[in-house]
């Protein structure tokens, strides 16, 4: 267990006093949860005890005590609030023609962002990969990204980090930031949007993220992306900011069945071969 003495993982110079730090971003990891008022209850997946126990319910997007000092997380907030309107009303943003979205196939089309700045948003997104992996909560537990990565993708962040808006505008315009390419996937519509999933099952090259209505993939470099598709729709330039929209069919195969599929997999080889 951590304590509020240790170290703060990501500055490694302030103490990480801050307790009920979010893994991932709260604004898109509590949505499947249902809405307000209603029982808000969601499934956490970590391939670990799915069939020896029932699924645990988790009642809050997944929380660690420890992890970060009140700077560190204030600047993870930053990142969070200059990039919640734009992943949250995507579409709303298109229908008004701020956000141009462009067909490529019948099941899928991709949206350019105009806002945040790209920069931000890749901030956003690599804090989310290193906050899982330094992570010691039981559902991030096995989810280890090369030690590499983690440390380009830490250094990366601490580089960036700003305590206001302005300070960290001046850093975007100071610095050059360290590519490592990214992917966000969601959908136009969902089968039921209460059964999206968190999980964090594959934390390989590329790795990948699966928070409600969002997937996250990120990869070490450009050369390891294979397939033409994800070259064509990563963000792997400075200035790329896009999604790719899935339809509702690809949406419920790749994002929430598999998954699912992958977390029985790995309960039934945990059962067969426990630690
Ligand atoms: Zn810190």
């Amino acid at each position: 267990m951590r304590k509020s003495t240790d170290e703060c993982l990501l500055c490694q110079a302030n103490a990480a006093n801050k307790t009920n730090s979010h893994i991932l971003p709260r604004f898109i990891s509590t949505g499947f949860f249902g809405a307000k008022g209603a029982q808000r209850r969601g499934f956490a997946f970590n391939g670990e005890n799915e069939l020896s126990l029932k699924p645990r319910a988790v009642q809050d997007s997944p929380k660690e005590n420890y992890i970060l000092c009140d700077e560190c997380e204030y600047y993870f907030s930053l990142l969070e609030t200059a990039s919640a309107p734009s992943l949250k009303f995507w579409k709303a943003k298109v229908a008004s023609g701020k956000f141009k979205k462009t067909n490529i196939k019948s099941y899928l089309k991709v949206v350019e962002m105009a806002t945040p700045n790209p920069v931000i948003m890749r901030l956003l997104v690599y804090s989310m990969f290193w906050r899982a992996t330094v992570s010691s909560l039981e559902i991030f537990q096995d989810y280890v990204l090369d030690p590499g990565l983690t440390e380009s993708l830490r250094s990366t962040l601490l580089e960036f980090k700003a305590l206001t808006n302005s300070d960290l505008d001046a850093n975007l315009k100071a610095r050059n930031i360290t590519m490592h390419p990214y992917t966000i996937i969601t959908a136009e519509s969902y089968k039921d949007e209460t059964a999206n999933v968190l999980a964090a099952i594959n934390s390989g090259n590329p790795a990948s993220l699966n928070v409600d209505k969002f997937g996250f993939i990120l990869f070490k470099a450009e050369g390891d992306i294979s397939e033409q598709v994800m070259a064509d729709f990563s963000n792997a330039k400075l200035n790329e900011n896009q999604i790719m929209v899935v339809s509702e069919h690809l949406w419920e195969e790749v994002m929430v069945r598999r998954p699912l599929e992958m977390v029985a997999q790995q309960a039934r080889k945990n059962l067969s071969n426990p630690k």
